[in-house]
């Protein structure tokens, strides 16, 4: 084991020289040349497949190189631990075909074959297979909006309920198939259900997911379950401008057949105000390829039918308008053109017209020590606060958290739009979670270990985002503190005085600010992304996410099967109305932070694997390259300083036990067998590199080690 500076793996494709110990002077000088050489010949620039072996490693040089790829096609790189994946926003065949999954397979080292998902996919999948350590592995993909991770997933799912189905599982091939075809089937279902076209991508996941792939003692795929989190139910009865509601409502209204548009009131042409830019045609319109997907998934006819016919009473839910009455003292008046609407929805929910408009129009309220019962009309405001609620209560039991059925993760990317609320701050502060996880894992881990071991080593400045984190969500003070102080204190929010509230109690933190020329209260976080300037109205309001017990209510008492099961007469709710004023108040970022902490013990026990999906054009353009752009998203998501590590640190690490078993062999002799073997194991281990950080305090062990090692020196001496 080499203790001496940490230097090496440098190398360039083709021409990969060993780095050994002791013998690192003339060799890294001539190979620097080498490499000099070779960076200013730019037409070789795409041969570079692993930017560790770009030399030297700055910000420009990975630029080029990934720019040189992408010129040929090549949207695929390594980058130590992460593999870089560019959005050639153009479909290629080829990059995802049934034989190129088979080659990555087989191969005997999948991560010597060109860099691609399917080689993380495999070296995951035998990770499993040789039981590493820890045995559970997940792969992260993250990125922008747009930048790829869905694709990436559903082509890793599609990976290995592949490779599933080509081995022949002892249950028979039939479970195996089963279950290839739901994992594949989930998808088309939880988009229809969970993605939407936004300003960033025509097909944006509106919440986070969580696959998870059980392999069996046969390495067979024997269970699949997907978890999601935090839908962003806000969009079924709010749309930003220029933005659409979620897939599934638009391929209802355009794809239902004649008896369906009569049986769930939808005339051809009728508008729906929670229904904008459905003139925009999109491939994600298609409704027969959800229900086929539905059907595969187990969910007969009958029962699709009723889940679309609901969905189609919330479209006429949101035509319903309100005005103010006259006598204040009586509940608000119906516009007259909407009347039609309350009936509609009434008859699709199967809830009788006058609870419906009671419930959305009438609050109840519980006062004094005999627990009396007032009744009190709302305003118009919270009328409409009402019906947007009750179509967000339905949805997000409906939507992409199905009860049909449970290591992958593709959540929602960074966002930064023209105006952000609690759902970026949340998405946003799921990315940071996730970016801290990145950095603890393998910038901190890596340098701490050289630092353990004894190793020279000049520290890094690494972006570590604790401040950041620490500002959203520390304690015992952060925003969401904040936040979930105002819901239980549930005074009028007045949101100039919570900006002022943030301000004092925040105001060390350096990642927080305030865009001072803006008349709307707001505060700007430095993510480790970018800056977001985040609006705080209604801000406290989305956090409360209270559904008014009257509203559960008469979702209770619908005579819809579906909703019956859904919503539930437990005893709980039936006392919720009467004690309505002392329940206990769980926020949205209170129940986002538990899931997201939830989500990172899961993933703390696993060895991660990172895609890191980058979008090289904002615009989505087929082919478009913009250096600026993909530099961006390469510092923030701390791909250069982890180049950086990776090109200069060991790039091999195994424990002593698991070493000297697999390379006991060089230790007993050193001669032509020795080199056979070399040949044939891993090539990226010690025999090329020279140098392989080893950790166990075991003595006998660590002897045997040192040995083959030395062996392994001694090898390439006389080899050269
Ligand atoms: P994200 O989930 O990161 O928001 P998506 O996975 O939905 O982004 O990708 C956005 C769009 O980019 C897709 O709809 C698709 O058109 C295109 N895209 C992404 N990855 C690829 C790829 N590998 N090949 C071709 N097109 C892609
Ligand atoms: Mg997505």
């Amino acid at each position: 084991m080499s203790r001496g500076t940490v230097r090496g793996g440098a190398g360039c494709a083709g021409s990969i020289a060993p780095v050994r110990p002791g013998a690192q002077n003339d060799l890294s000088e001539s190979f620097e040349e080498e490499v000099r050489a070779f960076l200013s010949d730019e037409e070789k620039l795409h041969l570079f497949d692993d930017l560790t072996k770009v030399n030297p490693v700055t910000t420009t040089t990975v630029l080029k190189c990934l720019q040189a790829r992408y010129r040929v096609n090549l949207f695929y790189t390594n980058a130590g631990c992460s593999l870089v994946a560019l959005n050639p926003f153009q479909p290629f065949s080829c990059l995802y075909s049934p034989e190129l999954m088979r080659e990555y397979h087989v191969a005997l080292h999948p991560q010597d074959l060109k860099p691609h998902i399917f080689a993380v996919a495999e070296q995951t999948y035998r990770n499993v297979q040789n039981q590493m350590d820890p045995v559970n592995q997940s792969i992260i993909v993250s990125g922008e909006s747009g930048a790829g991770k869905t694709w990436t997933s559903r082509c890793l799912m599609k990976f290995y309920a592949s490779v599933a189905a080509s081995v022949i599982s002892p249950k028979g091939s039939e479970t195996v198939e089963r279950i290839e075809k739901r994992v594949l089937d989930s998808n088309p279902v939880m988009e229809a259900f969970g993605n939407a076209c936004t300003l960033r991508n025509n097909n944006s996941s509106r919440f986070g997911k969580y696959i998870q792939l059980q392999l069996d003692r046969f390495h067979h795929l024997s269970s699949a379950s997907i978890q999601t989190f935090l839908l962003e139910k806000t969009r079924v009865a709010y749309q930003a401008p220029n933005e659409r509601n979620f897939h599934i409502f638009y391929q209802i209204t355009k794809g239902a057949t004649a008896e369906e548009r009569l049986e769930w009131n939808l005339p051809e042409g009728a508008e729906y105000r929670w229904l904008p830019n459905s003139e925009r045609n999109l491939d994600e319109d298609c409704f027969e390829v959800t229900r086929a997907a539905m059907f595969h998934l187990g969910i007969d006819r009958s029962t699709q039918s009723n889940i679309f016919k609901v969905l189609s009473g919330l479209l006429h839910l949101g035509n319903v308008q309100f005005s103010n009455p006259v006598d204040e003292s009586q509940p608000c008046e119906l516009e007259d053109k909407t009347k039609g609407f309350v009936k509609t929805t009434g008859d699709l929910l199967e809830i009788p017209v006058e609870e419906l408009l009671e419930s959305l129009r009438i609050r109840t309220i519980t006062a004094g020590k005999q627990q009396q019962v007032f009744k009190k009309p709302c305003s118009r405001a919270e009328c409409e606060t009402r019906r947007d609620c009750l179509a967000k209560v339905i949805y997000a039991r409906y939507g992409p958290a199905n009860p049909w059925h449970s290591c992958l993760l593709d959540v929602y990317g960074f966002e930064a739009f023209p105006e952000n609320n609690l759902e970026q701050l949340c998405i946003n502060y799921a990315n940071e979670k996730l970016q801290q996880h990145f950095v603890a894992h393998y910038l901190k881990a890596q340098q701490e270990e050289y630092a353990a071991e004894g190793l020279q080593w000049s520290f890094i400045n690494y972006q570590d985002n604790q401040n950041c984190l620490d500002l959203i969500e520390g304690n015992p003070i952060s925003i969401f503190s904040l936040l979930n102080e105002e819901c239980r204190l549930n005074r009028p929010s007045n949101t100039d005085l919570f900006q002022t509230r943030v301000e004092k109690a925040l105001s060390t933190n350096q990642c927080l600010s305030r865009d001072k020329f803006s008349k709307k209260p707001n505060f700007i976080i430095s993510h480790y992304a970018g800056k977001v300037c985040y609006q705080l109205a209604a801000m406290v309001e989305k956090n409360k996410d209270a559904v008014p017990p009257e509203l559960v209510h008469v979702l209770q008492n619908s005579k819809d099967p579906l909703l019956q099961k859904l919503f539930p007469v437990t005893e709980k709710n039936q006392n919720n109305i009467k004690s309505q004023n002392r329940a206990p108040v769980v926020t949205v970022v209170s129940k986002f932070k538990s899931s997201l902490e939830h989500l990172m013990q899961i993933l703390n026990r696993t060895t991660p694997h990172y895609i890191r999906c980058i979008k090289p054009n904002a615009d989505c353009k087929a082919m478009t390259f913009k250096r600026e752009e993909v530099l961006s998203q390469l510092q923030a998501c701390g791909i250069v300083e982890a180049i950086t590590i990776s090109a200069a640190g060991f790039p091999v690490r195994i424990p002593f036990q698991s070493f000297t078993e697999r390379y006991e062999i060089l230790r007993k002799s050193c001669g032509s067998s020795k080199r056979r073997v070399c040949d044939e194991s891993n090539s990226h281990t010690a025999e090329k590199k020279g140098e392989t950080l080893v950790m166990d305090e075991d003595k006998a062990t660590r002897s045997a080690v040192l040995e083959i090692l030395q062996n392994v020196v001694k090898g390439q001496t006389t080899a050269e």
